[in-house]
């Protein structure tokens, strides 16, 4: 069986995914299952999809609940789990209002159009459409979450990519300062902790910098949520640790839970810029996905985000230092470590001792479930730190 899926899949899924040697059927929690009944411990939790694990109850329970009553009726009507679910994710950031979408790269987009419809309004023109995004960024697949994306890997073979993207050093701010001086840009757009760029964070200092220049330029700050989002760093969004508000920022991966969701939120400067017509999608706001990232997002609470931050210190404790290991980075549960061994031969290795672990650029990186137990993540250290070592 396993093979015919192996084998199906060559066959009939675009070869898009150089997946790892492994068929998954069940999990619980931080537990996942193969088709052979083995056992291991997920510290990847489907690239921070999985809040709360795998079949948590509690989503099951409210998916289950929803897709029975009520799936999907479109935007053309009012629907309850998405209002509840803005409400709440308004109440707790002081953003003002939400759009939805389906995947991160749906969130960017609507906060880029929503900077450039601001930009347009303002300026009644489109001379300052031009939005900064930091190099070794990641903010999604499309070809205009690509051309915001500041590598040079991801800028060939699909062009011509959407222009008005001009990329800056995620370290010195004075690059962000000399290409809002050209008078061309409305907004600086930022990872605070550059994800798929190999968990690098900014720096307090840099980020307040970069904000500074936006300001005194009439630039919006746009922050790229979609993974540091929904508790993964310790606080709900990880900007609440850099002493900032973001004009407008985009989540995505953990907010579901597990089915497809992206939101768009935006402040008080934007909170009236998109009108009726100016943006939509046929799933957005699903009720189904919204009614799990309600039972989500109700269960981000303090004791859960002091467990986060916690369990994020044992990892980085533990790590540091440990044979073979050269730096550990993140915050929370997100965590990027740069190992003497290439990442994907820990990956795999880690992979064959029953741990799941995933690689961002050169480091292995770390996402577990944000209720894993503290059982399941020492047993899965102990052998992660015996294959870094090995
Ligand atoms: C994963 C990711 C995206 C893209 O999200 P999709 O749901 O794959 O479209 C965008 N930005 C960041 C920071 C991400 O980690």
């Amino acid at each position: 069986m396993d093979m015919d899926i192996k084998a199906l899949d060559k066959k009939y899924i675009a070869n898009t995914y150089g997946r790892a040697d492994v068929v998954f059927v069940s999990g619980r929690g931080a537990e996942v299952f193969d088709a052979d009944g083995r056992r291991y411990i997920d510290l990847g939790a489907g690239i921070a999809v999985n809040a709360f694990g795998l079949a948590d109850p509690v989503w099951a329970a409210a998916v289950a609940e929803q897709a029975s009553r009520l799936q999907h009726m479109s935007n053309l009507y009012y629907t309850q789990p998405c209002v509840k679910l803005a409400e709440m994710l308004c109440r707790r950031t002081g953003m003002k209002k939400v759009f939805f979408g389906n995947s991160g790269a749906e969130a960017n987009e609507c906060a880029i159009k929503t900077a450039r419809k601001w930009a347009f309004d303002k300026y009644g023109d489109e001379s300052r459409a031009t939005i900064i995004t930091l190099k070794n960024s990641f903010h999604g697949r499309t070809i205009t979450t690509l051309a915001a994306t500041g590598q040079d890997a991801f800028h060939t073979k699909f062009g011509p990519f959407t222009p008005g993207f001009v990329y800056a050093s995620a370290q010195d701010a004075g690059e962000v300062r000399a290409l809002a001086e050209k008078g061309d840009c409305c907004a600086v757009m930022l990872e605070l902790i550059q994800g798929e760029g190999g968990v690098v964070p900014l720096t307090r200092q840099y980020v307040d910098e970069v904000v500074k220049i936006a300001r005194e330029h009439e630039m919006l700050v746009i922050v790229d949520e979609v993974q540091t989002g929904n508790g993964r760093t310790g606080t709900l969004y990880a900007y609440q640790q850099f002493g900032f508000t973001p004009d407008i920022f985009s989540t995505a991966k953990s907010l579901g839970g597990g089915l497809p969701l992206g939101a768009c939120l935006l402040g008080e400067r934007v909170e009236h810029t998109l009108g009726a017509g100016d943006h939509g999608s046929t799933f957005g706001g699903n009720p189904v996905a919204c009614a799990g990232a309600l039972s989500i997002l109700e269960r981000i609470d303090d004791a859960l985000l002091e467990g986060v931050r916690r369990k994020g210190e044992y990892i980085r404790s533990a790590l540091s230092g440990a044979k073979g290991v050269q730096s550990v980075t993140g915050m929370g549960l997100m965590v990027g470590i740069l190992t003497d061994k290439p990442a994907g031969e820990v990956a795999r290795a880690a992979l064959r001792r029953g741990v799941v672990v995933l690689t961002a650029h050169e480091k292995v990186r770390l996402l577990p479930p944000l209720n894993i137990t503290d059982e399941q993540l020492r047993e899965a250290v102990e052998i992660l730190k015996e294959v870094i070592g090995e």
